[in-house]
């Protein structure tokens, strides 16, 4: 049978081009879990995707109850799940002051972070029953996060401290809006958030991988400088940025390249290990990357476990 993958914000950048790279094959029907329903129908009719390979289902990761409807429907529609992959995100380097999630969160942790670990959370028993040979929980991570990289150390930095504001709440009022307490900084929330992305994949993978035999995966795609997410920033930069990455730093992948990447992390038999941060050589070829000190610390990832259950209210 075709495998079932869900992606979330299909709708642009990577994660169409991975709906595309993986409809082609004909061995997948991809779920393109989306908060702009016609923007994603739009987006598969233009990319060529054809109808009998996707079905766009409504998810808006910024509100848990949206999250718990999309599984809820998901789970009627009566298909199996063979693969999640969390990739939906938003970036807001610009922005002054902290904007909030439907349920009173930062909106880059409460989207990137805390909107995927409900979600994934709530579809792990769904995973767990199928029979499919090769079971996949992706995350998409990044660079950013990680400060043993170049680009990791372009400032602000992340870093989540004692995590005082994810545990008070994370909502600017009785709290910081930031997890580590401090002032809100929109470029250091999300990489704030990549950092959860990739410390949540480890921690799936230390409770629930010998269990289930799920493969937990995560990755840093490469730089796609041509992304909707960068559309927050100012135009100087949005012109000036795909050049630097291509000529510059090197990093540049398109969104072709980047969409063929994933893809192979959702269903490339060789990619089967779990745990694993993979990224992309200048040959394309994909090896296992070692995540920064924060980013693979074991014990902060069980905190942002226990705090973040608490939070989405699964404890
Ligand atoms: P895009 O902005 O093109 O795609 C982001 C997607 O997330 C869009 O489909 C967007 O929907 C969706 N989204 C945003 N908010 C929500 C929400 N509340 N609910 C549901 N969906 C939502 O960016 P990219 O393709 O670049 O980013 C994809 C992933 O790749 C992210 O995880 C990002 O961190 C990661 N990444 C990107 C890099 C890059 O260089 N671009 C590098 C490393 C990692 P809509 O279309 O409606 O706006």
């Amino acid at each position: 049978r075709k495998g079932t993958v869900i992606i979330t914000g299909a709708s642009s950048g990577l994660g169409l081009a991975t709906a595309k790279s993986l409809a082609e094959t004909g061995k997948w029907h991809v779920i393109m879990a989306c908060r702009d329903f016609l923007k994603a129908e739009r987006a598969a009719k233009s990319s060529g995707i054809s109808k009998e390979n996707y079905t766009v289902m409504h998810l808006d990761l910024s509100s848990f109850d949206s999250v718990r409807q999309f599984v809820g429907n998901f789970k009627q529609s009566g298909r199996p799940l063979d693969v999640l992959v969390c990739n939906a995100a938003v970036y807001l380097p610009t922005a002054k002051e902290p904007t909030f999630t439907a349920d009173g969160f930062e909106l880059s942790v409460g989207t990137n972070h805390l909107g995927h670990f409900l979600l994934a959370r709530l579809l792990l028993h769904d995973m767990k029953k199928s029979d499919y040979p090769s079971k996949r929980l992706i995350i998409v991570g990044s660079i950013t996060g990680n400060t043993n990289t170049l680009a990791g150390n372009v400032p602000p930095k992340a870093n989540l401290g004692d995590m005082r504001g994810l545990a008070g709440g994370l909502n600017g009022l009785n709290s910081s809006a930031m997890i580590d307490g401090g002032h809100f900084d929109g470029a250091k929330a999300y990489k704030d958030s990549k950092v959860c992305n990739m410390l949540m994949m480890q921690e799936f993978h230390r409770r629930f991988h010998e269990e289930t035999g799920i493969t937990f995966a995560s990755l840093y795609p490469g730089c796609i400088a041509t992304t909707g997410l960068f559309r927050e920033h100012i135009p100087l930069f949005r012109l000036l940025f795909p050049p630097f990455q291509k000529y510059i730093t090197k990093g540049y992948v398109s969104e072709d390249e980047s969409g063929k990447r994933l893809a192979q992390v959702v269903s490339d038999p060789s990619l089967t290990k779990s745990g694993v941060y993979w990224s992309w050589n200048h040959n394309s070829a994909s090896f296992e990357n070692e995540l920064s000190e924060e980013a693979s610390d074991a014990s902060k990832a069980k905190k942002v476990w226990e705090i973040s259950e608490k939070l989405v209210g699964l404890a």
